[in-house]
């Protein structure tokens, strides 16, 4: 046990420490899941290798989980998997099928609980070659920054004809002269303060930490005064205070600096949510780090996914000031599975965005670049290449082909 942790990722106050050897604890998942999770890791690990020359690597530490485990242990998740997870607070996590009946834990629902992992990371950035409905999608390249734990997404609403929901039009109507139709159901919308500013602080840390150049707030503060009109200001709250001499409002850009961000500085901005939609496709040049409340980080990372041409490539994290979970953004995809064509890039964007949180920049560099090269090159699975009408490569070969391409880079 003192090996082993000696050998964990730890962190302090938000700063992820990792030793030259970390364990990771890894679910291979289910359907095309074992495919790519193993592609992934033996481009991850050739990426590592080169990056450090074999003075830093990662020890994978299989766990259990899904259809493996439901057929062995009767429990799609099974306690030693929790412990697992729990005690090395990061898992890489390959697309895990969703049972259909009652009881079933969500693993994805039960390991954010436990780490509590507030914040849903989505990187999104266009790839040379995809086939993307925007006309200069090579602008687009922006991070999401989603609140994980807040916002309507707690689950506090009732049907229109329950005795809660007739209780709490009641309690309006005679205390508040507030009438709510009897016919309409109901939902609260907490956002928190402590639960905005949190994830505030992550997403500016990030951008300061990876160079970005500017942190946008979407929100719909115009109606939505003291839930995502407060994260907004809750958000330059922590901007303007902890984070002063990094960021530069909007309002600080033009009557100051004559509109152009100095040298060193991140532009912090806001904008209204409808605004937003249509800003990211008609400018997305101009978006780089985007956080929002829970329900608009929702539908603003499908559309950022969307605009790069292919959502099946994009990877993502839930991660807390300790811990992380990686995976791709897609599922299991089961018609595709043990046939060597499914496409591993989702994964391995995921695996990037976890080298990143380690500080393994260099690694996720090496990775980045192959991946340039490999679309460039038009070498790419059969999901991308039916739109590219090129001959397609295995998901083994395509794996090949990157390890070679980082080997020698
Ligand atoms: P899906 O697995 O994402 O697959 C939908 C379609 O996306 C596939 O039919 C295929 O499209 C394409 N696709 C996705 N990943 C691909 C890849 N790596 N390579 C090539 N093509 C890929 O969604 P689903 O069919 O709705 O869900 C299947 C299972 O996955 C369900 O049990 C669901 O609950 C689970 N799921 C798990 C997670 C997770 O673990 N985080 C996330 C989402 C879904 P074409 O048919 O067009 O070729």
């Amino acid at each position: 046990m003192e090996e082993q942790k000696k050998e964990s990722i730890s962190f302090e106050n938000g700063k992820w420490i990792t030793p030259d050897h970390p364990t990771i604890p890894i679910i291979y998942g289910d359907g095309i899941g074992p495919e790519i999770t193993a592609a992934s890791v033996s481009i991850i690990d050739a990426a590592v290798a080169k990056a450090y020359n074999g003075s830093k690597g990662i020890n994978w530490l299989r766990v259990e989980a899904g259809e493996e485990a439901q057929k062995k242990y009767n429990t799609g998740l099974p306690e030693e998997t929790l412990d697992t997870i729990k005690a090395y607070k990061i898992v890489y996590k390959g697309p895990l099928t969703t049972p259909v009946g009652s009881g079933f834990r969500s693993l994805n629902v039960t390991l954010r609980i436990m780490l509590d992992l507030y914040a849903n990371i989505r990187p999104v950035k266009y790839i040379e070659g995809l086939d993307s409905p925007l006309k200069y999608p090579e602008k687009v390249d922006m991070v999401i920054f989603r609140e994980n734990t807040d916002d309507i997404y707690t689950g506090i609403e009732w049907p229109y004809n329950s005795a809660e929901a007739e209780k709490v039009r009641e309690f309006l109507k005679t205390s508040m002269n507030v009438n709510i139709d009897p016919d309409a159901g109901i939902g609260i919308k907490p956002i928190g303060k402590a639960k905005t500013q949190r994830i505030t602080r992550m997403a500016i840390k990030y951008a300061i930490e990876n160079g970005r150049k500017s942190i946008t707030v979407m929100h719909k503060g115009n109606i939505m005064k003291y839930t995502e009109g407060a994260f907004k200001d809750w958000a330059y709250e922590v901007a303007q205070k902890e984070f002063g001499d990094k960021i530069v409002t909007e309002e600080e850009l033009y009557s100051k600096y004559e509109g152009k961000i100095p040298q060193g500085k991140i532009l912090f901005n806001d904008r209204i949510a409808d605004n937003m939609f249509q800003q990211i496709i008609t400018k997305p040049e101009l978006y780089d780090v985007i956080l929002a409340p829970n329900l608009n980080g929702d539908y603003v990372s499908d559309a950022c996914g969307a605009l790069i041409g292919d959502i099946g490539v994009l990877g993502g994290a839930n991660v807390g000031a300790e811990g992380g979970m990686f995976e791709a953004a897609h599922g299991t995809a089961p018609k595709y599975a043990n046939k060597n064509v499914a496409n591993p890039m989702g994964i391995l964007k995921a695996g990037e965005l976890m080298l990143t949180f380690m500080g393994w920049t260099e690694a996720a560099g090496l990775i980045s670049k192959a991946v340039e090269k490999a679309m460039k090159e038009r070498k790419v699975t059969p999901d991308i290449a039916r739109f590219m009408g090129v001959e397609a490569l295995g998901t083994k070969e395509f794996a090949q082909y990157l390890v070679d391409a980082i080997k020698s880079a």
